[in-house]
C-alpha cells in the first residue's frame, strides 16, 4: 500500500548510519540464561534483578488468580474494573514505601506521564536532571508548566534552576533514582535539603532502585534514610518486581488527585488478576526473601570488579546496572554481536539513547545467576574484547 515513503526513506537512513533497531524475540523464559535462534546465551541484557519472572510463587499466584478471576478485567478501574486485589496491591504498595497511599497504573512509563501531566499548571516549574527518562521527559512535554533541565547530578546547577524558580508557585524537582544507562545513583540527600531550602517538592522515579536498594529494596529514598521526605515515590513493576505495571507513592491526597486526573489511570483499562497477583507475591517476596537481594548485590560486585580487572571501562556504576563503554557507536554493536556468537546476550546501546561517543555494551546481572556463569561471561568479554582491539 502506499502512503508511507516518507517514513522509509526514514528507515532507510536509519540501516544506512547503523541506528536501525531489530527485535530479538526469546524463545525461553526470562531468566539467567535465554535461548535466541536456538542458541542458550547467558542472559546479560534484562531487567529481572531478582529472577522474580519465573520464581514459583509469583508464577502460581497468577495461576490461581487468572483461574478464580479469569483472564482480563473488562474495564478501566474507575468504572467496573477495580478488583479487590487491585486495592491489596495498592496497600501493600503503600506500607512497602512508608507512604500513606498507592496507586497503581499500567506501566511505569504511564505513571510518570499521569503524574507529571495532571498535578503541573502554568502556575508551576518542573526541575528535571538532564539524563531522567524519556517517560518523565514526555511526562514535562504533557504538562503547561515551565521547564528547566540541570546538569547531571550537578546539585550546584540544580540550586542555580531553584534561585531562578522563586516565582513561580509549585517547583517541582524530578530525577531518576538509578539512572537506567550508567547505573550511577542520584545524589538525593543534597537534592532533599535543597528542595527545603527552596520550598520545592521532589519527586523520584525508582524504576531501578525498587528491589534493589534500601531495605528489602525499598528504593533511593530508603537507602538514604529520607523516608517523609521526598513527596513523590514513582517505581515499575516490570523489572526487579519481574511482572508488570508502575505505581506511585505518596501521601492520600496525591493519590486520590490522580483517581480523578489521572489520564492513563483513567482512560486504560486496569491489569489482569494474573498480573495483579503476581505482583502482590512479588512484595511479599522482597519481605520474606531478602536473601535475593543480598545474592544480586553479591553477584553485581563480583562481575564488576572482574570487569575492571580485566580493564574495562565501566563509568560512574554503582549499582548492578555495568555499562562497559566502547565510546564509537559501530563498535559497540560488534562487540555486542561477538559477545553473542560465544554465548553471551548483552545489547549495544548507542545515541540517541546514550550520548554521542559513549556507546556501550550495557550489563545487568542477577541474583539468579550462578558465579559460574558470570565468570564464563567474564571470559567472553575479555576473549571478544581483544578480538575486536577493545582490551590490547
Ligand atoms: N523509568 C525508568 C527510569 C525506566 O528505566 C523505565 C523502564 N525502561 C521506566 C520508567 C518505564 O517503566 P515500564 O517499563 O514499567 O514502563
Amino acid at each position: 500500500m502506499k502512503g508511507f515513503e516518507y517514513l522509509q526513506a526514514e528507515l532507510d537512513e536509519m540501516k544506512q548510519q547503523g541506528t536501525f533497531r531489530t527485535l530479538i524475540p526469546l524463545e525461553s523464559d526470562q531468566a539467567s540464561r535465554v535461548v535466541i535462534d536456538g542458541k542458550e546465551l547467558i542472559q546479560l541484557s534484562s531487567n529481572n534483578y531478582l529472577g522474580l519472572t519465573t520464581h514459583p510463587r509469583l508464577v502460581e499466584a497468577s495461576i490461581k488468580a487468572a483461574e478464580k478471576f479469569g483472564a482480563g478485567t473488562g474495564s478501566v478501574r474507575t468504572i467496573a474494573g477495580t478488583f479487590t486485589m487491585h486495592e491489596e496491591l495498592e496497600t501493600k504498595l503503600a506500607e512497602f514505601k512508608h507512604t500513606e497511599a498507592a496507586l497503581v497504573f499500567q506501566s511505569g512509563f504511564t505513571t510518570n506521564q499521569g503524574v507529571l501531566s495532571s498535578i503541573l499548571t502554568k502556575e508551576d516549574v518542573v526541575i528535571s536532571d538532564s539524563l531522567n527518562h524519556a517517560s518523565i521527559i514526555d511526562g514535562i512535554r504533557l504538562t503547561k508548566a515551565a521547564r528547566k533541565v540541570y546538569n547531571h547530578v550537578d546539585v550546584a546547577d540544580l540550586e542555580r534552576a531553584l534561585k531562578e524558580s522563586a516565582d513561580y508557585r509549585v517547583r517541582l524537582i524530578v530525577t531518576d533514582g538509578v539512572f537506567s544507562m550508567d547505573g550511577n545513583i542520584a545524589p538525593l540527600p543534597e537534592i532533599v535539603e535543597l528542595a527545603e531550602k527552596y520550598d520545592a517538592l521532589v519527586m523520584v522515579d525508582d524504576a531501578h532502585a525498587s528491589g534493589v536498594l534500601g531495605q528489602n529494596g525499598r528504593g533511593t529514598v530508603n537507602h538514604f534514610g529520607l523516608d517523609g521526605r521526598v513527596h513523590i515515590q514513582v517505581g515499575t513493576l516490570s523489572k526487579a518486581v519481574g511482572v508488570l505495571g508502575g505505581y506511585v507513592a505518596s501521601t492520600r491526597t496525591l493519590i486520590d488527585y490522580l483517581i480523578q486526573k489521572g489520564r492513563p489511570f483513567l482512560f486504560s483499562t486496569s491489569h489482569p488478576p494474573a498480573v495483579t497477583a503476581a505482583c502482590i507475591e512479588a512484595i511479599n517476596v522482597l519481605i520474606e526473601e531478602p536473601e535475593l537481594i543480598d545474592k544480586l548485590w553479591d553477584n553485581a560486585k563480583f562481575f564488576k570488579k572482574g570487569l575492571e580487572d580485566l580493564g574495562f571501562d565501566t563509568g560512574k556504576s554503582e549499582t548492578p546496572v555495568t555499562p562497559v563503554i566502547v565510546g564509537d557507536e559501530a563498535l559497540s554493536h560488534q562487540f555486542s554481536d561477538k559477545l553473542r556468537e560465544y554465548g553471551v546476550f548483552a545489547q549495544g546501546i548507542a545515541f540517541p539513547t546514550v550520548a554521542k561517543g559513549q556507546a556501550r555494551v550495557r550489563t545487568i546481572v542477577t541474583a539468579e545467576h550462578s558465579k559460574e556463569e558470570l565468570q564464563k561471561a567474564l571470559d567472553i568479554f575479555e576473549k571478544a574484547a581483544k578480538e575486536l582491539n577493545i582490551l590490547k
